[in-house]
């Protein structure tokens, strides 16, 4: 099985991803997006924009800074509870996360227990520090925001954190975001954006980074009508992997084949659909739905204002994880941010008539990173009949859709021109050394889903060559219906083999 490390080391290789600042020393939790790593991030992000935004009527979008006034931290509860438990190394000062550290060494699950609880169990059960084996000092409170100072001068009064998370920006911007767009109830507000956590140890490549972005939606309605959600209907029949609070508390944990409608049963029907929406985003994209599962909070790990809460996990190799976490918050943020700001933030609902606070019921959000980890994987497929990697990624989310080969050199300037004139509408790429066949190979490991062949043929009778990645076959079609075929297979409007003359 694939493991972690090899697929960073493709990514590294491929110009996905680097290590931040290489030729220095490394900073751990922080990484650079290559030539294909940018494209695929903004393909995601774009994608998801798409879908969650301006395809919608009842959702629009902000961009907030990543720096805001302290109190809305202090509103949100970050300062205060925004922490990791840490535990210092005597000897040699090595800090670890409390948690992960118990989990590493004796296999045992303390999410949510208090800094003195983990103190205990790392006295009880003997462990030491993993470097040196010396003795650790007890599990302190560490905030995991970034702080700065903003202005000249370094002082306790214009201390300001680098944001943990972009959500608190829709809420302080909620009431002109409502009169600009006009929003009636129910309505969603949406960003994305990057967010920063001083992680105390940053693991498993993009999974858990200092430095990250998110995709996140507030989406709010009349308090008593979080199940009036009309489009209900279009998601409730969906088939999902269902990992109930029940059936975790079951000896034998396991995820049972369910429907979004089952989901109801659990929470309300507006958060049912943005999980059922987010759930069909992933698999739309071309991840294998086997890969996924939603996964109910149980109600002892739920925050004390929310009331429902569940996430979509990746089958990754190093176990099912968190890749997109949704909570019905109740009128719990829109409160705080009126006891600290002292501004009314209610609205008038027109069809009740009465000033409401209104009640997120459901806040979906997602980091960027772990989509993008996600969908590598997915599409990740060592073929030993081809001898070479072929990443399958949908075309949509491909950072380059379209590979133009003239087949000799001879052709080379009227492949070229070809090429000219489909990189105005296709992220393209011409390659002309070495063999067909190792080009194709190269075109597959970075995932472009089609490659054009140029030969005698397109010179002299104007037939051009397609072929398909996933399948290696291949057709021939009229040079001039070279667009249009491509727009066509890259929105997945027509088969393959139907799209021109089958050859291959
Ligand atoms: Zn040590």
């Amino acid at each position: 099985m694939i493991s972690i490390a090899d697929i960073a080391r493709f990514c590294k290789e491929k110009g996905f991803v680097y290590q931040n600042s290489e030729i220095y020393n490394p900073l751990s939790g922080f990484w650079d997006f290559g030539p294909l790593g940018v494209e695929l991030k903004n393909n995601i992000k774009s994608n998801w924009w798409k879908k969650f935004v301006q395809s919608r009527e009842d959702v629009v979008g902000i961009d907030g800074a990543i720096f805001a006034d302290k109190r809305l931290w202090e509103a949100s509860g970050h300062i205060d509870n925004f922490t990791d438990a840490l535990v210092e190394c005597k000897k040699c000062k090595t800090r670890f996360r409390a948690d992960q550290l118990i989990e590493d060494e004796i296999k045992m699950d303390v999410e949510g227990l208090s800094e003195e609880d983990l103190t205990q169990i790392i006295k009880k059960e003997n462990i030491k520090c993993s470097k040196c084996q010396s003795e650790l000092g007890d599990a302190k409170k560490f905030n995991m925001m970034f702080k700065t100072t903003v202005g000249p001068v370094e002082e306790k009064t214009n201390e300001v954190f680098l944001r943990p998370e972009t959500c608190g920006l829709i809420f302080t911007n909620f009431r002109l975001v409502q009169e600009n767009a006009r929003l009636k109830l129910p309505f969603g507000i949406a960003q994305i954006g990057k967010a920063f956590r001083n992680e105390i140890s940053p693991r498993d490549f993009l999974f858990r980074c200092r430095e990250f972005e998110q995709m996140e939606m507030e989406f709010f309605t009349h308090p008593n009508k979080i199940n009036d959600c009309p489009y209900y209907d279009e998601v409730k029949d969906i088939k999902i992997n269902l990992f109930s609070a029940e059936d975790q508390s079951k000896a034998k944990k396991e995820h049972k084949k369910a429907k979004i409608s089952d989901l109801t049963k659990l929470t309300s029907k507006w958060h049912t659909y943005w999980i059922a929406q987010a759930y069909k985003w992933f698999i739309d994209l071309g991840v294998n739905p086997e890969n996924l599962r939603i996964t109910q909070h149980p109600k002892e790990k739920l925050a004390h204002y929310a009331s429902a809460c569940f996430d979509i996990d990746y089958k990754f190799p190093f176990g099912w994880k968190e890749i997109y976490g949704n909570a019905d918050r109740g009128q719990y943020d829109l409160n705080q941010h009126i006891k600290y700001s002292k501004r009314d933030l209610s609205i008038f609902d027109e069809e009740t008539k009465e000033k409401v606070v209104p009640r997120v019921a459901s806040e979906p959000s997602q980091g960027v990173d772990r989509a993008f980890l996600t969908f590598i994987f997915d599409a990740y497929n060592d073929d030993k009949e081809r001898g070479n990697i072929v990443l399958k990624l949908h075309p949509k989310l491909a950072p380059i859709k379209v590979g133009i080969f003239p087949l000799v050199n001879k052709v080379k300037d009227e492949a070229k021109e070809v090429f000219n004139d489909i990189k105005e509408e296709f992220q393209a790429t011409f390659d002309s050394s070495g063999s067909v066949g190792r080009r194709y190979a190269r075109a597959d490991e970075i995932g472009i889903p089609y490659c054009v062949t140029y030969d005698f043929d397109t010179k002299e009778k104007g037939i051009i060559t397609i072929r398909d990645r996933d399948t290696t076959k291949q057709i021939t079609i009229k040079l001039t219906n070279l667009k249009e075929t491509l727009r066509k297979l890259l929105n997945k409007e027509i088969e393959f083999e139907k799209a021109g003359k089958l050859v291959k």
